[in-house]
């Protein structure tokens, strides 16, 4: 495969395209990122936004929390930084991992916040998941769904206008590219654009109707009418569009100040990169899936991040991505089981997703080593 000559990225990587000398889109945005974007000005134009704001509403604004890395650190900056009142709104597709949740309560006791916690349906989520996989190639449809849609949902029950997300796509993919330096809008386009994956809840309900459900059970993951959202006036951004975003310094902060903890993550080198990535117990498969599909998975992706920030060697990276990748997560032996197929025809599906020029190795004999949680994930079998 083709890979970009700075990051090591494939050309197997969605929103890669190369550019001059074989450097590769994500790259070049990157650089501008640094050098060119008038960061100053920006985090001016966050004082007034959150003015704005501040004190006209049930609550100053919502904060979509997974309690990740970059969520949590959003939550810390604006609360630390600017003394607001958000409205903390999680949305829980299934999987948080003992560690998260330990992590969560840390985090709003320390910092003193209100949050609104949301289950959806697991046997609608179980369902979906299924068929997101057979038609995208993707099971997290309901996860990405909910997190983006519920949230404004709940803009609008709590007449709350600003949303702060965390973390700007740009960061790793080109959907928005820094270079239009523009403030990144997180709305219904960039959510039927990507996020949905093309399916919205009306679709989804039409095809899981071999099961017996309440239509009102697909609701979580309706994004709401923009009419509605615009008479609310609501402002829906990225923190990361207004300060730079840098995932290894807020880590470390969000460690010092809040006992945050990082997690073994499968299929990841847990010393080098324990912070990212630990929400959710199935984030091994979607990897291991997404190396099948297209020949790399979150190490890559990762080394690439520090390399454009200068923190590792490209040999480093080399090694780091030849030990860790492709390695059969124990998590499939769980995911299976929810969606009732057996590895063969997981496998299958796989093959048949490849992009090309990937061609996946099923054979290769690596393995994750097993998470110390593991026998705390939910099991369907029993
Ligand atoms: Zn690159």
């Amino acid at each position: 495969m083709k890979k970009c000559i700075k990051c090591g990225l494939p050309e197997t990587y969605e929103t890669l395209e190369f550019e001059e000398n074989q450097i590769c889109n994500i790259c070049s945005q990157s650089e501008y990122a640094s050098e060119k974007i008038n960061w100053s000005a920006r985090k001016s134009s966050l004082d007034n936004l959150i003015e704005k704001y501040r004190g006209k509403y049930e609550y100053d604004c919502i904060i979509p929390f997974s309690g990740g890395k970059d969520s949590t650190w959003t939550l810390y900056y604006l609360v630390k930084e600017y003394k607001i009142k958000p409205l903390v709104v999680q949305f829980d597709h299934g999987f948080m991992r003992p560690n998260l949740l330990k992590n969560n309560e840390r985090t709003f006791n320390k910092l003193g916040v209100e949050v609104l916690k949301f289950k959806p349906n697991w046997k609608i989520v179980r369902r979906v998941m299924l068929e997101s996989l057979l038609r995208k190639g993707d099971f997290c449809w309901h996860c990405h769904t909910g997190i983006f849609a519920f949230p404004m949902q709940i803009a609008l029950k709590f007449n709350t206008p600003l949303v702060f997300w965390g973390e700007p796509s740009a960061e790793y993919t080109a959907y928005y590219d820094y270079r239009d330096d523009e403030i990144e809008l997180v709305n219904e386009e960039k959510f039927n654009s990507y996020i949905n994956l093309g399916i919205t809840a009306d679709d989804m309900s039409g095809m899981i109707s071999d099961i017996e459900f309440d239509p009102r059970d697909l609701a979580p993951f309706q994004y709401p009418l923009e009419r509605d959202l615009k008479k609310l006036g609501y402002h829906s951004v990225c923190l990361g569009s207004y300060i730079k975003w840098d995932t290894k310094k807020q880590s470390k902060i969000i460690m010092n100040e809040l006992g945050w903890q990082g997690d073994q993550v499968e299929g990841m080198p847990d010393e080098k990169y324990n912070y990212e990535k630990i929400e959710c117990w199935m984030q091994g498969v979607r990897d291991y899936l997404k190396y099948l599909k297209r020949g790399y998975s979150r190490v890559s992706q990762m080394t690439a991040l520090d390399i454009r920030n200068n923190r590792i060697s490209k040999e480093e990276a080399i090694d780091l991505v030849n030990k860790w990748e492709g390695a059969r997560p124990h998590s499939l032996d769980i995911f299976l089981e929810y969606v009732r197929m057996t590895e063969s025809e997981f496998n299958d599906l796989a093959m048949k997703l490849a992009v090309h020029p990937n061609s996946p190795d099923l054979n290769n004999n690596k393995k994750c080593i097993k998470p110390k949680d593991f026998s705390d994930w939910y099991r369907e079998s029993n």
